[in-house]
């Protein structure tokens, strides 16, 4: 890449950095089209290419070739039919038309006559996959996955704390490291996968991939678990964006060059050293992997530590740094109890939810629902319920499990398992201004931002941040447009459903 074109990047990246900084990463970015390949342009123009000739299913018409199709795309005509056809709000997130003739997917460029199909479409692995790839697309020096998740440059790079995971070797210099040929190769040989619960990550090796939300190494037995987590959950709403979503371009030559080329390229060979100073080093790494219950394996150049499952470069530094991270530190504090520092500070005043919360109202409005609770805070329903809805994807927070893609979530809140639970979760009165519950200790969710945050000190910190303040600021101009509403609501009916739910309990 030339210096110019580094330069040019360089800046519109510094100019997205100054959006979120002043808008809270809500930034309404404009991304390039030019980029995007040709058969998916012709795709989402309501083009279905076959292996020679195409279809336009939104002039209802047959093109001899890829050429004609592009041609056609082009004119008055088409872009008038094409642009009267929207994106299914049946399916807002999946890029699906419903034309004449039938449901049409362009990311997979597939026609489905019934809806009941595309229901099932849309979960399958392919869709996932497909879906995930056109969506990714450079942004400055960052990748923005799915138009509204953000992948950080050295997540994108895989350079975890003076590792890289994609050579698996340490680096001196980040810039010098990322400018390098066998790295580059490895950027462009290790393929992004994209699974469901929106995971995004990269196969490094049969012995670990790495998340690029976190950036962290799993070990294959460890993935699922731990798209779900909270931790993960709560860096994925950290690295959300707004973008302008309208756009198709996609940077896929890369991806799609993408071979399932397993011959390993090689590591980066260290340069020789003096065979006595390595053997001394080599001892002295082992050891302290042992003391702190990782193993050391010097023939592959790998160490795992079992308390956390993940695979590390054996070098002393990586696992050093590991050992010393917050995340090794909180397993291991969680695996030994009675060495647990306290997680909150003690003078926190708490009440069950039962006891603080005198009212809710919900009040319908034309954009969705909202809950009203003691006529003094705002939030959503689900964040009240403790309920994570991201596509079909239901987790209740509380209950820490998942349940069926487009159950009723009613369903679940109402059962006496959740509901006992949920009386009892304490809420912290003593940040009176806020509605913050203790979901688990030490586990805290703020309900303006329906988050989880671990521990006081960075509830605290969470608090501050730009986010939560204007996130908050909004719920609070919403009370105030209907707190006169939920005033009459309950004096025409004092009995609030709350009250309610405290009868069902006590049958
Ligand atoms: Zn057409
Ligand atoms: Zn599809
Ligand atoms: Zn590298
Ligand atoms: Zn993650
Ligand atoms: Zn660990
Ligand atoms: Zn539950
Ligand atoms: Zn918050």
């Amino acid at each position: 890449m030339d210096a110019n074109k580094n330069r040019i990047k360089a800046r519109l990246n510094k100019k997205i950095n100054l959006e979120y900084e002043t808008s809270n990463r809500a930034a309404f970015l404009y991304i390039d089209l030019s980029e995007a390949s040709m058969s998916y342009l012709l795709h989402a123009s309501g083009v279905v290419t076959g292996s020679l000739s195409c279809f336009c299913l939104a002039c209802d018409a047959f093109l001899q070739s890829a050429r004609h199709a592009t041609h056609h795309v082009g004119t008055a005509e088409h872009q008038q039919k094409a642009g009267a056809v929207q994106l299914s709000d049946k399916f807002p997130h999946d890029h699906i038309k419903k034309f004449k003739r039938g449901y049409y997917c362009e990311f997979c460029n597939v026609l489905m006559p019934i809806a009941s199909k595309v229901n099932v479409h849309i979960t399958e692995d392919e869709h996932k996959h497909n879906k995930g790839v056109l969506l990714l697309k450079p942004l400055g020096l960052d990748v923005v996955a799915f138009n509204n998740v953000l992948i950080e440059e050295k997540a994108w790079h895989g350079l975890i704390e003076g590792v890289c995971s994609l050579c698996n070797a340490e680096f001196e210099d980040e810039e010098d490291h990322k400018a390098d040929a066998e790295h580059s190769l490895n950027l462009v040989l290790k393929p992004i996968q994209f699974a469901a619960d929106n995971a995004i990550f990269r196969h490094l090796d049969d012995t670990a991939s790495q998340c690029l939300i976190c950036n962290k190494l799993l070990a294959p037995g460890r993935m699922s678990e731990h798209f779900v987590n909270a931790e993960h959950l709560e860096i994925y709403a950290k690295q959300h964006i707004e973008t302008n979503g309208a756009c198709r371009g996609t940077e896929t030559e890369e991806i799609t060059a993408v071979t399932e080329n397993n011959d390993k390229v090689d590591d980066c060979d260290n340069p020789p050293t003096e065979n006595f100073e390595k053997d001394i080093e080599e001892e002295e790494t082992r050891d302290f992997a042992k003391a702190n219950k990782l193993t050391y394996n010097k023939n592959n150049k790998k160490s795992f530590c079992r308390i956390c499952e993940v695979h590390l470069p054996a070098s002393f530094k990586s696992i050093k740094e590991h050992v010393e991270g917050t995340n090794h530190r909180r397993l291991v504090a969680s695996s030994t109890p009675s060495t647990t520092e306290p997680k909150d500070p003690g003078n926190l005043s708490k009440q069950e939810t039962i006891k603080f919360i005198k009212s809710t109202v919900d009040i319908e409005t034309p954009f969705n629902i909202v809950t009203i609770i003691n006529l003094k805070y705002c939030i959503l329903p689900n964040s009240l319920s403790l309920i994570w809805k991201n596509d079909s994807r239901i987790r209740c927070v509380l209950c820490n499990m998942n349940l069926p893609p487009h159950s009723n979530v009613s369903d679940h809140i109402n059962t006496r398992q959740h509901s006992l639970k949920w009386i009892n979760v304490p809420v912290i009165t003593s940040e009176r201004n806020e509605f913050i519950r203790e979901v688990h200790p030490g586990l805290y969710h703020c309900g303006f931002c329906h988050l989880v945050v671990s521990g006081w000190t960075d509830m605290k910190r969470h608090l501050e941040c730009s986010d939560h303040v204007q996130r908050k600021a909004v719920w609070e101009q919403r009370l105030r447009d209907h707190k006169a509403g939920a005033q009459e609501f309950l004096r025409l009916h004092p009995q609030t459903v709350f009250v309610q739910l405290m009868k069902m309990l006590n049958e």
